[in-house]
């Protein structure tokens, strides 16, 4: 089989990329090897290393297998298909998003070190560096990363190691500009790192747009189906991936194989699903944009949004994120999230089926009274790809 290269489109990564077929047996997809520890030919002779900077298959990176908490082929199978899919040097699979994260911080940062956050940030980014990194020494600022001047101009009154953005940020789906943001972080010699789970890398690729780190939750949108919690990091320098990977092995944050497998399984289908989110959310937000009980709708696919142009420029689509504020207020709000058919009121987003939930008391819960709190009328969609009109028909019905 011929192999694969970088050059492929980006769908046939997403289903070749580490995943060449077992060379012993034949098996199109890489098997689940469930296993702690390896054979060694002789002390020291670990299999699987002749794969070693070949640059293809799920041995790129390993010296050959001795534990898997170091490396596992397949895990490595993914950590490949994702370093394909947002143009990386290497990407790493972790248990979670937040693991994720936490190895990127204590990987870049210092005690004494400052980190820009975005001011509405995800509620466990913002738990993560309010309650355990600001013990480690590590401190942050939140800033609207959706306006490029005041984080310039945070960036001269507090300085920061690291310049940390979402966009879309979750729940208000606010949009940076990833390219602008790079320049201001690297003209202070800081690092920009891009949580990218809302977008995908199908719909949005900021290794390209001058980030240094790709953070996502693969939970969400590139697992897909809401059946495993995984997180990730792709970075475009070699030796910030050497320090990751050390500290993934030091401290044993990574994902084991069966999750390693289902994420890679689900990423398989994340262009043709990216592509009915985004439809779905289009006309659930214009939907929406058009209700008498709907306050305001936040979409980056609308043309009256702040972001839309931003968006319209680094993004292939907008996505199937949709946020509104209910013309009723908080208690109607709350009251709608228990009375939808289809939506399942729940936390999380990106798998196939719809959620809907309240954020301020949900997913949020942990910025309320900090300056990132949301709106108590606000509700989340993540719309899902079942069919529109039940969508549509469904959300009505609980608008009512
Ligand atoms: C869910 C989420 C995370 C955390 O990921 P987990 O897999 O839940 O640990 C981080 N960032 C964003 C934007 C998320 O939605």
């Amino acid at each position: 089989m011929a192999q694969i290269d970088r050059g492929d489109g980006f769908e046939t990564l997403a289903i070749h990329a580490g995943q060449e077929p077992d060379p012993l047996t034949g098996a199109v997809v890489p098997p689940i090897y469930q296993v702690s520890t390896y054979k060694q030919d002789g002390v020291g002779g670990l299999r699987g290393g002749s794969m070693a900077g070949a640059g293809t298959g799920p041995g790129r990176w390993v010296e050959g297998y001795e534990y898997s908490r170091t490396a596992n082929p397949t895990r490595g199978a993914l950590e490949e298909c994702l370093a394909a899919l947002e143009g990386g040097v290497r990407a790493l699979a972790f248990a979670s998003g937040m693991a994720a994260e936490d190895c990127l911080v204590r990987a870049v940062c210092q005690p004494g070190d400052h980190v820009l956050i975005p001011h509405d940030a995800y509620g466990g980014t913002f738990r993560l560096f309010d309650k355990v990194m600001a013990h480690w020494g590590v401190t942050y600022h939140p800033v609207p990363v959706s306006d490029t001047e005041a984080v310039r101009a945070a960036m001269a009154a507090h300085g920061a190691r690291l310049i940390w953005v979402e966009t879309p940020t979750n729940p208000l789906l606010s949009i940076a500009d990833i390219g602008a943001l790079a320049e201001v972080a690297h003209s202070a010699g800081a690092l920009l790192a891009v949580d990218n789970t809302f977008a995908s890398p199908y719909l949005q690729q900021p290794l390209a747009l001058g980030a240094d780190t790709v953070i996502h939750s693969t939970t969400k949108y590139l697992g897909g189906h809401s059946d495993v919690v995984g997180g990730a990091l792709a970075v475009s320098d070699a030796d910030l991936a050497e320090r990751l990977a050390f500290l993934q092995n030091a401290v044993g944050s990574a994902g084991g194989p069966f999750d390693a497998w289902l994420t890679l399984r689900g990423v398989k289908t994340l262009a043709v699903r990216m592509d009915r989110h985004c439809d779905n959310g289009a006309q659930v937000a214009a939907m929406l944009a058009n209700h008498p009980r709907v306050a305001q709708v936040y979409y980056p696919g609308l043309a009256d949004h702040p972001g839309h142009e931003v968006a319209a420029k680094q993004m292939r689509g907008f996505g199937g994120m949709v946020s509104f504020r209910h013309a009723g207020g908080e208690a109607a709000a709350v009251e709608m999230c228990g009375r939808t058919r289809l939506f399942t009121l729940g936390e999380s987003l990106g798998g196939v089926e719809s959620l809907i939930e309240h954020p301020a008391r949900m997913t949020h819960a942990s910025v309320a009274g900090s300056p990132l709190e949301v709106p108590s009328d606000l509700v989340r969609l993540s719309v899902g790809i079942e069919n529109i009109d039940d969508l549509i028909e469904d959300l009505r019905a609980a608008l009512g």
